[in-house]
């Protein structure tokens, strides 16, 4: 088999890469090589947010651009990406995080994250989100942020590419050589690949594919995952933003329920745990479903499956998510018919993607995408797309650039973050 490029996996990264190469930038077979059916490992498990509300410029700029992208998709299908513009809500009870709250606004508005609502008190903001505790103190609103589905958007893309040469070849790449010091032959289980050009976009396994070119990428993998109930008692608004409880919190077992989980070991869950419990409500008006998520664990480790599981991991984020919204205490005895699921967030460490040229001539990586892949990945695909076929590049190009690690201002920009950015 010939291609003009060759993809290493059918995630959102792949797709959205295929689909730039050959609809905007002129390559014509391009062939996407994984062994799962398309979008099926990551890219169906994420909560399908976007945001603009990120703390640098470079996080964005990108995500400007992949809205616009998104927006243009929107437009063009009569929405069929289900794109809303909900808002992410952040919240807290904790006057100086608030004061920290409205800083960090001045300074992502100033970056291009555009206008928000400030609610400098809890009467504001339960005004406007009467379901709120009456414990918080106000609120930040970021307004160009919302979810929409990453399925349809994907489904978009891949179909769009197809239509224009692009193919998907199931099967595992097994390794990559080259002809003279260049990108020449991709090897699969499924048969070899003659290309000049080879795509990275492998997920939580892009440094496993990476080693294949005889070169590593500096990602680790953290386990993440997310609970779908239904909100039969309608507590949680249909037009609710996002909401993120900004504070770390303890939950309010009863004694029998302290001395239960002591008893299982779970002091884990006995004190102060970490802060950004957060859900979104889940389908349109008539639906009941919301998606709740909250990282209490960070666990990282080698990509492998099934994930670990934590049994009492739905009850734990609905009580967490009960101090933000009171009334969800209606499930406090009768916890609805949870749905789990989730993945990694494969990043680097200061939580910016890896999108550009590997140290061997034609190959490229498209990834470490950690909790922003599908809303990253239409701008994401575009820039890479960019750089395969050198074409100008975007100011925020440079700042995800694997070879960025080599510049000794960049590594001095990144020890100095107070944040990532992650939820
Ligand atoms: C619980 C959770 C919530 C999330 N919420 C959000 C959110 O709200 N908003 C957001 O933007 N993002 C979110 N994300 C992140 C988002 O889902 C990911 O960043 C994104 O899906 C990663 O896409 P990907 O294409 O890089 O990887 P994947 O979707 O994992 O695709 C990688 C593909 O590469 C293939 N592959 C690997 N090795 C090989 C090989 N050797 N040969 C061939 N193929 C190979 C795999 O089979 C796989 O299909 C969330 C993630 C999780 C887990």
């Amino acid at each position: 088999m010939k291609a003009d490029a060759v993809i290493c996996g059918a995630g959102i990264a792949g797709v959205a890469t295929a689909y730039q190469l050959v609809q905007n930038f002129g390559l014509g077979r391009v062939v996407i090589v994984d062994p799962l059916p398309p979008l099926t490992l990551t890219s169906d498990k994420s909560t399908e947010c976007y945001r603009n509300w990120w703390p640098n410029a470079p996080m964005v700029g990108l995500m400007n651009r992949s809205i616009d992208l998104l927006e243009e998709f929107a437009r063009q299908t009569n929405n069929a990406i289900h794109m809303t513009r909900q808002g992410y809500l952040y919240v807290t009870a904790d006057p100086i995080r608030l004061s920290q709250m409205q800083a960090e606004a001045q300074l992502i508005t100033a970056l291009g994250g555009g206008p928000f609502d400030f609610y400098e008190s809890g009467d504001e903001l339960r005004a406007r989100f009467p379901f709120l505790t009456p414990m918080s103190v106000g609120g930040l609103h970021a307004r160009r942020a919302g979810w929409f589905s990453a399925q349809q958007l994907g489904a978009h893309m891949l179909d769009r590419a197809r239509d224009r040469g692009a193919e998907v070849l199931k099967g595992t790449v097994l390794g990559v050589e080259t002809i003279g010091d260049r990108v020449g032959v991709v090897t699969t289980d499924a048969g070899t690949v003659e290309a000049p050009i080879f795509v990275d976009a492998a997920g939580p396994m892009l440094d496993e594919v990476a080693r294949m070119l005889g070169t590593e990428l500096p990602v680790q993998s953290e386990v993440h995952i997310k609970v779908a109930f239904r909100d039969h008692a309608a507590v949680i608004p249909r037009s609710s933003p996002m909401m993120i409880w900004s504070d770390p919190q303890a939950i309010d077992w009863s004694p029998d329920e302290r001395a239960w989980l002591a008893e299982q070991s779970r002091d884990d869950l006995l004190g102060v745990m970490p802060a950004a419990c957060h859900y979104r409500p889940e389908g349109g008006a008539g639906s009941q479903w919301v998606v709740g998520l909250w990282e209490y664990h960070r666990i990282v480790q080698e990509p492998t499956w099934p994930l670990p599981e934590d049994p009492l991991y739905p009850e734990v984020v609905i009580r967490g998510l009960t101090t933000a919204v009171p009334g969800l205490s209606v499930y406090r005895d009768h916890l609805p018919q949870p749905v789990v699921d989730g993945g990694y967030y494969t990043k680097t460490a200061e939580n910016r993607p890896l999108i550009g040229p590997l140290p061997i001539e034609g190959a490229f990586v498209v990834g470490a995408f950690s909790g922003f892949g599908v809303m990253a990945a239409a701008g994401a695909g575009e820039l890479a797309a960019q750089i395969i076929t050198d074409s100008p590049l975007p100011d925020y190009a440079r700042a995800f650039s694997p070879d960025r690690y080599q510049d000794p201002n960049y590594l001095t920009e990144i020890s100095m973050l107070t944040t990532t950015g992650q939820i």
